[in-house]
């Protein structure tokens, strides 16, 4: 029985009329229905009118063990009632603490400090200034610079869009960015017809030394995100880059940081994406599936090193003064403690291997369609990228939509895809079935045929 004021469209109407929306042009919500989603449970979601929709792409990639979640609840629901927050300067907490320890325990060797804040652009700006001031502290105060890649993308807020490389998020904002200097990416979707992603990522490190060879004295550190750039279409690249990256800032003495805010927790098949490298970042930004969904909570982890630069008797200026309101809130916490316990109850890096590989057997048969330039896959992230002409793999001009083509079928049949640009992924919880790959893989091929037919 519907209650008329518990409907989409009287929800949507009421949104309409108060919300203005992230990365929405709202004008497009005069055509492109807008979804208000009443309950979660697992990889569903579930509309005021009783539609459901299978989260194919994580709720913008945050979600890896689904929603609602009974553990992380009854996990919330404790602390719920013990302690919601306190200040994080001068004062401490157990969850705050506890998941420091572990974070320790579980990244690559050597990142032993961990510093919080609410989201991953300012986990990203946290990383820039701490890599900044220490350079500034042990007298390097000349180093000013960033390297970033090219295609590379960090976050919406000022600093992380100038490390940032996605013209579409980048451009506007171009008179208050500072300057960066960039390497090209090691995209094997660049690489040569004769050319192996390998050597792609070879020939991408000699033109990255070439950079540091002119700039490192007044660089403070190389950014990039390791294996997938997510936001810039999921372009994918050789672990091997990152072995050369790690010797080159080992070699001409600037930092590394490593954002894998998208492509942590297991992502990518490793529970970090820099073990397929076999590196350790200087600083190692993580975000998003940390709190398993539920809570904005990201870090900065880095070494004793970098630590130590600031460690000195009160001197205002040697200290690392930034802070958020929020910063290490214990309810985001706990959220990510037990996003953290369910991967040592459930192990979903051995369970995944089959989904992922299930994905993967599902789209071969779209290796052949005229419209798919490539197929990519990394871990639980599978992406399609559509071309207008094959041979060529001359783009779809972004014009004519052909992912929000896909995106609308989706949503008709009951998957959540939001394709960026003419790229459709999967990038789908970790509690996933076989079953439900299928339909999620079968809608986006039929999406695809669809959306590519004229
Ligand atoms: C999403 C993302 C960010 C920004 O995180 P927010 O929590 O959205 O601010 C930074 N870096 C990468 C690689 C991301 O995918």
């Amino acid at each position: 029985m519907a209650n008329p004021q518990n409907t989409n469209a009287s929800w949507v109407e009421r949104d309409l009329a108060a919300l203005w929306h992230p990365c929405t042009q709202m004008h497009d919500h005069q055509w492109l229905p807008l979804i208000p989603i009443a309950r979660g449970q697992g990889v569903w979601m579930e509309d005021y009118d009783g539609k459901r929709y299978l989260d194919a792409i994580s709720s913008w990639w945050v979600n890896i063990f689904g929603h609602s979640h009974p553990f992380i609840n009854a996990a919330l629901k404790g602390q719920l009632d013990t302690l919601e927050h306190v200040m994080l300067a001068g004062f401490t907490h157990a969850p705050a603490i506890e998941l420091a320890e572990k974070l320790v325990r579980i990244a690559p060797t050597g990142l032993t400090r961990v510093f919080f804040t609410d989201n991953g652009s300012s986990a990203v700006e946290v990383a820039l200034k701490m890599s900044f001031h220490s350079w500034l502290n042990v007298g390097e105060g000349q180093r000013r610079k960033f390297i970033t890649l090219s295609n590379s993308y960090h976050g919406e807020t000022l600093g992380a869009l100038a490390v940032g490389n996605v013209p579409l998020y980048k451009d506007t904002y171009g008179p208050l960015l500072m300057e960066c200097l960039t390497a090209p990416s090691p995209d094997a979707y660049a690489a040569e017809r004769d050319e192996s992603s390998a050597q792609y990522a070879a020939r991408c490190a000699q033109a990255l030394e070439q950079l540091l060879i002119r700039h490192a004295a007044e660089t403070c550190a190389v950014i990039v995100e390791p294996l997938v750039q997510c936001a810039g279409s999921m372009r994918m690249y050789d672990p091997a880059y990152l072995t050369q990256l790690r010797a080159l800032c080992d070699r001409y003495n600037v930092h590394l940081i490593a954002d894998e805010i998208a492509v942590g927790f297991g992502r990518t098949g490793t529970l970090f994406a820099c073990e397929q490298g076999d590196i350790t970042p200087d600083f190692m930004c993580i975000g998003k599936g940390l709190t398993g969904g539920y809570l904005p909570l990201a870090a900065v982890l880095t070494k004793d090193a970098i630590y130590d630069a600031f460690y000195a008797p009160y001197e205002a200026q040697k200290a690392f003064l930034h802070s958020h309101s929020y910063t290490g809130n214990p309810l985001a916490c706990r959220a990510a403690l037990a996003t953290l316990e369910l991967f040592d109850q459930q192990k979903p890096l051995q369970s995944n291997r089959a989904l992922a590989q299930r994905m993967k057997s599902n789209v071969e048969s779209l290796r052949n369609h005229p419209h798919v330039g490539d197929i990519r896959q990394t871990g639980m992230i599978l992406a399609i990228e559509l071309v207008k002409e094959k041979r060529s793999r001359e783009p779809f001009p972004w014009q004519e939509r052909r992912g929000v083509r896909v995106y609308q079928y989706g949503l008709q049949h009951g998957v959540l895809l939001r394709p960026l640009g003419n790229v459709v992924y999967f990038m789908p919880p970790y509690v996933i079935t076989e079953d439900e790959i299928d339909l999620m893989t079968q809608v986006a091929a039929d999406g695809i045929a669809r959306a590519t037919k004229d």
